[in-house]
């Protein structure tokens, strides 16, 4: 699951969909447009900055889309010790 760092500004800019389509269901806009933000809902906005949810898909189209790298690939396993 990818998480969103203490490097989020609270643009804003990662949480749409496609934005140029209005009505799409944002798998269409994945497909037809790429990177314009989270096309699952899976980022919401809170107090300091915006969060990812367990919805999260893995796709990562909502790091190529921050302007600050604050989107990055979650730990999903802990390394041997
Ligand atoms: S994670 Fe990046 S794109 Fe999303 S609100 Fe924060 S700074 Fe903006
Ligand atoms: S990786 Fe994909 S599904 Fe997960 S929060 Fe980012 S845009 Fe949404």
């Amino acid at each position: 699951m990818y998480i969103i760092t203490d490097k989020c500004l609270k643009c804003g800019t990662c949480a749409p969909g496609c934005g140029m389509t209005a009505g799409c269901d944002g798998h269409t806009c994945y497909i037809q447009c790429g990177a314009h933000g989270c096309h699952v809902g899976a980022i919401i906005e809170s107090i300091s900055q915006y969060i990812i949810t367990e919805n999260c898909t893995d796709c990562g189209e909502c790091a190529k889309v921050c302007p600050n790298g604050a989107i990055i690939p979650g730990i999903t396993a802990i390394p041997a010790i």
